[in-house]
């Protein structure tokens, strides 16, 4: 995405410093349906509201810094792409991206299916009621125990991600009187950005056993040798915020390629394929995500015409988003405790939480904007930055933004998009607290992760 200089910022910001951002919007008050979670919107006073709530008095009884969760959005986007995918394929939601009891229960009852990729994700998912038969579990280096208990509560599938873990399923199923249902994830050279791809000869990374020299196709052989295992697809999750479905065309491709090739060693057509995740969201106004249909109808056309040209029966497509479900349907609320304007450089505004809370920032220079919510302002735009309140300058929750010049102490803004990989990674640095998540829903505001306490970080420190 190239992004260009605004040609006359606010007089402070007359110098530009290096960074990147775009014009201000025409009219900072308005919150774009694209970013915003599907239910806010502004009221007479013009406070922000979701599901009906006013930001103000959310802050009031919940606190702040706190992740608001609008339950009437996360189930229309459940919906949307089980509808989509319909009856022949499956949607699994990628619990890493944001798992509490409550939301198991709604991907439960939306007819959802859900990725696991610990004993702590699994043992959430149990707890809540979601059908083991449901549940994928995944990782790189999954312990026996975890192998063990997954294999015990009988998961749908373990998706086998070495050649140790092949034998090591197998073994751990055939001790338990079991036949362990398993995909093998490959990696198929295809490394998929947000805004490119790039066809890579060999994988330079942790997941995943390469197509590339056979070796996926050795992993078949054995996986396929093995008593305590019944293998039923292959596995491909390319990258995230994926926008361009080019990365998916050569994964597919490649994958049909291999069954095709299992088809003809071994005279067996594996039933599924999973495609994997990472379709891409709107963090900015700038971000044009595909909707759920649009994504099911071009994964659907390319699997099928390449099945047609293998000479193969369309396999059971799987697909498993985490972030374009539950990432644009939260926003963190923060309140401001200071505004600091570096004369020539930019404004510096601190919120009540930071890194601890999101770092994604920090950790990949994500883009987010930032909205004030608890009035409206017909005050200039201002550059900003919006930094938290830890002891660490990379502390930055949206690097470049524009806020009303009149920001004050006391104001709320909040960051939207903020449902995906934010509480789900969440720390204690500084012994922060980390912040409750609140789903909201019909005018009711009900917590699903309470905040964390200093009797809780007290509790873990034994002394
Ligand atoms: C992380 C992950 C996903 C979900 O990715 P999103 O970007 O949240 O959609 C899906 N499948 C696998 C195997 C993953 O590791």
């Amino acid at each position: 995405m190239s992004r260009s200089a605004h040609p006359a910022g606010p007089r402070h910001a007359d110098v530009f410093p290096e960074g990147h951002y775009t014009a201000p919007p025409a009219d900072l008050n308005v919150l774009d349906p694209k970013v915003w979670a599907r239910t806010v919107s502004r009221d007479d006073q013009g406070q922000a509201t979701v599901g009906g709530l006013g930001v103000t008095q959310l802050a009031e009884e919940f606190g702040t810094p706190a992740y608001f969760l609008d339950e009437t959005d996360f189930r229309a986007r459940c919906r949307a792409w089980a509808e989509a995918f319909g009856a022949d394929a499956d949607v699994f939601y990628a619990g890493k991206a944001f798992l509490s009891r409550a939301v198991v229960r709604w991907l439960t009852e939306e007819g959802l299916n859900l990725d696991v990729c610990s004993a702590g994700e699994l043992s959430t998912a149990l707890s809540a009621g979601m059908p083991a038969e449901r549940i994928a579990y995944h990782g790189n280096n999954k312990s026996e125990e975890e192998i063990r208990r997954a294999v015990e509560a009988g998961v749908g599938r373990i998706v086998l991600d070495s050649f140790q873990e092949i034998v090591r399923v197998a073994h751990i199923a055939q001790s338990l009187g079991k036949r362990q249902r398993v995909q093998i994830r490959v990696t198929v050279g295809v490394e998929a950005h947000t805004h490119e791809f790039i066809a890579t000869a060999h994988e330079d990374q942790k997941f995943g056993i390469a197509l590339a020299g056979g070796q996926a196709a050795e992993a078949v052989r054995r996986a396929l040798s093995l008593d305590g295992l019944e293998l039923i697809g292959i596995h491909s999750h390319i990258g995230s915020q994926i926008f361009d479905m080019a990365g998916f065309e050569v994964s597919a491709r490649r994958v049909v390629q291999l069954l095709a090739e299992v088809r003809d060693e071994h005279g067996v057509e594996l039933p599924e394929i999973d495609l994997g995740g990472g379709l891409g969201i709107a963090y900015t106004s700038e971000d044009d995500p595909r909707e759920p249909h649009d994504i099911a109808k071009a994964l659907n056309e390319i699997v099928t015409r390449e099945c047609e040209s293998a000479g193969l029966r369309t396999p059971r497509i799987s697909v498993e988003p985490g972030r374009a479900i539950v990432g644009p349907t939260a926003f963190t609320l923060y309140e401001v405790g200071t505004v600091k304007p570096l004369e020539g450089l930019r404004t510096y505004v601190s919120v009540d939480g930071g890194m601890s809370d999101n770092i994604r920032t920090a950790l990949y220079d994500a883009e987010y904007s930032v909205s004030l919510v608890s009035r409206t302002s017909d005050a200039a735009p201002m550059l900003v930055r919006v930094v938290g309140k830890h002891c660490e300058s990379g502390d930055i929750v949206v690097r470049d933004a524009f806020l009303p010049a009149d920001i004050a102490p006391g104001d709320l803004v909040a960051v939207p998009a903020t449902g995906a990989y934010c509480r789900s990674m969440a720390s204690n640095y500084n012994h922060a607290l980390r912040p409750p998540v609140v789903a909201v829903r019909d005018g009711e505001a009900r917590v699903i992760v309470r905040r964390e306490t200093e009797e809780d970080l007290l509790r873990l420190d034994v002394g």
